[in-house]
């Protein structure tokens, strides 16, 4: 957009996309979680198109990001950096909400702290009607990202190294909370969790399709509020 197209609407709600630079095992782009996190963003203004104004913020392509550091690829900032940049960004704005796709225990504490709306999708209210892979913590670059990069950019996938990969079903958050701090530590040798030979983008159409309505409810919030 330009400026001009922007006056006169400083009521509208601003979604802030949050990704990050990080392996997504040896099949799926760096970019995946910006990827996925401008996709829910961009889905759900057109869905409110008619109905309220609502801008998607260029995203913020970096977080915190430690767990994958043992592979190339990985561009972590603190929780320090991520704090101010979110809300500087945040203070030009009457209405905002933060769109996460990385979440890393670590940015997603980060970014509640800040008393923003927040588009959490690991609440149990949230994530319990996304799919079992998501919902069993083996979500990292697995069928159900894989399959969300599948739907809107599928040049970036290596189908054919996808289509290789064994399933990894491992717990993310209870080897987290086991201790283990890094991919290689939780038995993701290859940067993956989950199964991502079996994603298709009609699977990602889905799920983005779900993750949109859940947006949208969380926006007609923030705009009655
Ligand atoms: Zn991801």
């Amino acid at each position: 957009m330009s400026y001009p197209e922007l006056e006169g609407r400083e009521g509208a709600v601003h979604l802030l996309p949050l990704g990050a630079t990080e392996p997504h095992g040896p099949h799926a782009p760096l970019t995946t979680d910006t990827i996925i996190a401008v996709g829910i963003c961009v889905r759900a203004a057109d869905r409110l198109f008619d109905e309220l104004d609502v801008f998607v913020l260029p995203p913020v392509s970096y977080g915190v990001t430690r767990y994958g550091a043992e592979f190339p690829g990985a561009v972590s900032i603190s929780e320090e950096t991520l704090r101010s940049l979110v809300t500087e960004i945040a203070a030009n704005f009457e209405r905002i909400v933060l769109v996460p796709a990385h979440l890393e225990p670590e940015q997603v504490w980060t970014l509640r702290d800040l008393a923003l709306p927040l588009f959490d999708i690991t609440r149990k209210e949230r994530a319990e009607r996304l799919t079992d892979e998501f919902r069993a913590g083996a979500g990292h670059a697995g069928r159900y990202e894989t399959s969300l990069v599948l739907a809107d950019r599928p040049e970036l996938v290596d189908k054919g190294r996808m289509r290789e990969l064994e399933a990894k079903m491992i717990d993310m958050p209870a080897a987290i909370l086991a201790g283990r701090t890094s991919f290689v530590a939780m038995g993701m040798d290859q940067a993956y969790a989950g199964a991502p030979a079996e994603a298709t983008a009609e699977e990602g159409e889905q799920t983005f399709a779900v993750l949109t309505d859940m947006l949208v409810e969380l926006i007609r919030e923030v705009a009655r509020a």
